[in-house]
């Protein structure tokens, strides 16, 4: 997949130390391969080279001491820009209710997603109607009743009327029911076609939709950009759904969609339970590709691979509270090789009340830790052993080695001394405990 190929290519690189133009180039050219197997389109792919090209030849990234993670660094953020930088929200209207219309093609994953972004915003306190406005398969209208029994929302139906006098009594019943955002269920077809554009465009005028979003088949690649493509060209789209990203070894639709449309992706099905919908966060995106901290997998994994002796581990390197900055990413390193800090911890006994806090000093990121590797490295024997005597002007001279800012550099020192702290308090903690004493 994806996601092996780039690690491949950035091991390679690496390996390498200290970087030439020509290794940048080479790594470059392995970078557009893979994606373009992934399915990613063409012009995205160009583009994306060559800004991260310009970027990673730069004076300050091939002076730098950790140029390849300078590289994977530049990458990263790339690969987060490409798929629209933030997480786009559902806008919710400002005077309820919200009308939210899913279109898209037959067997994307409307109907589901339907029910699933109703659970969702259930969840957040929202009082949402569904409303069965797909009318020709006497089938769909009874799959959204199911659904909607499934997470106990309210469905509104009307058998087989025009969508349009259906969306408008739906959204007039509100008035009675309460009910603060209206999610239009819409018809698909097979392939896009002039009736159904109509249909929607029809629904649209009746309505006046907030968001009108595309629900889009991850799994389908390339065509999904193209249906998105015409979808937008036709009703103006707010957002996209991408299903079945479990099924997407992929994620050419992912990385593609955003670039070629201008439209967000604002949530991804992730399976076929109602829970499975998620916001969609490029950055997190972004990590999966790059194989670096997904949550989700590293849970698993740790689950998976967990044993006692870890535990043992852990409770070893903890109570070694006089650490410097020589080791401190090594341990972040140790700690994140065996997985999520707090689902480990929390198989410690006695140490679930310490965990949250300690989560909240040790869970860096790859990125994060690359950035953090490449401040430490630019930083004196001495300065590391006296990180407390750093001054201004170190700050600023370590800054500019790493390629990085003062702002970063005062971030680490900071989220070093924070560590250093709830290391000394676990140790005086166990101590505590063996003596018979009360646990704080
Ligand atoms: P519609 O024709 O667009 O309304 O599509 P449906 O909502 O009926 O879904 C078609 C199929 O896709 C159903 O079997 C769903 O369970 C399945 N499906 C929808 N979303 C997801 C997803 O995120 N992951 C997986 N694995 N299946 C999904
Ligand atoms: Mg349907």
């Amino acid at each position: 997949g994806l996601s092996e190929r780039l690690q491949e290519t950035f091991k390679k690189l690496r390996g390498k130390g200290k970087l030439t133009e020509e290794d940048v180039n080479q790594a470059l050219r392995e970078v557009r391969l893979a994606l373009l197997e992934a399915d990613v389109n063409f012009k995205v792919v160009r583009n994306f080279v060559n800004v991260v090209r310009q970027r990673a030849t730069g004076q300050d990234v091939m002076a730098s001491l950790t140029p390849a993670q300078q590289v994977v660094k530049i990458v990263h953020e790339e690969l987060t820009a490409l798929m629209g930088g933030q997480n786009a929200r559902l806008e919710l209207a400002p005077k309820p209710p919200t009308v939210v219309m899913l279109v898209g093609l037959q067997g994307s994953g409307k109907t589901t997603t339907v029910a699933k972004l109703a659970n969702l915003l259930k969840k957040q306190g929202r009082r949402p109607l569904l409303v069965a406005a797909d009318v020709y398969r006497p089938a769909a209208i009874k799959q959204l009743q199911v659904l909607g029994g499934q997470i106990d929302v309210p469905v509104f139906s009307m058998g087989e009327q025009d969508p349009v006098s259906i969306a408008g009594a739906a959204l007039e019943s509100t008035r009675k029911g309460g009910q603060d955002v209206v999610i239009i269920d819409t018809a698909g077809r097979l392939h896009i076609n002039e009736e159904l554009m109509v249909e929607l465009e029809r629904i649209k005028a009746g309505v006046q939709p907030h968001e009108i979003l595309l629900v889009v088949d991850a799994m389908t690649g390339q065509d999904a950009v193209t249906v998105a493509e015409s979808f937008h060209q036709r009703l103006v789209l707010d957002g996209v759904i991408l299903t079945k990203l479990d099924g997407d070894t992929r994620g050419g639709a992912a990385l593609s969609v955003r670039a070629v449309t201008g439209c967000p992706i604002k949530f991804v099905g992730i399976g076929e339970k109602l829970d499975a919908l998620e916001p969609f966060h490029p950055n997190r995106m972004a990590d999966r590709i790059l194989g670096m901290g997904d949550v989700l997998t590293l849970i698993e994994k740790a689950q998976a691979a967990f044993d006692a002796s870890q535990a043992a581990e852990i409770r070893k390197k903890l109570k070694s509270a006089d650490f410097n900055l020589d080791d401190f990413v090594a341990q972040l390193r140790q700690f994140k090789k065996m997985g999520p800090l707090d689902q480990i911890m929390g198989m410690i006994p006695g140490m679930d009340r310490m965990t949250k806090k300690m989560k909240g000093a040790m869970q860096f990121d790859e990125k994060e830790l690359v950035v953090a590797e490449a401040i430490i490295n630019s930083m004196t024997p001495w300065e590391r052993r006296n990180p407390e005597r750093i001054d201004g002007s170190r700050r600023r001279r370590i800054a500019r080695g790493s390629g990085t800012n003062v702002q970063d550099v005062n971030r680490l020192l900071k989220q070093f001394d924070q560590t250093r702290k709830l290391f000394k308090q676990f140790s005086d903690w166990e101590k505590g405990a063996k003596k018979g004493g009360k646990r704080k």
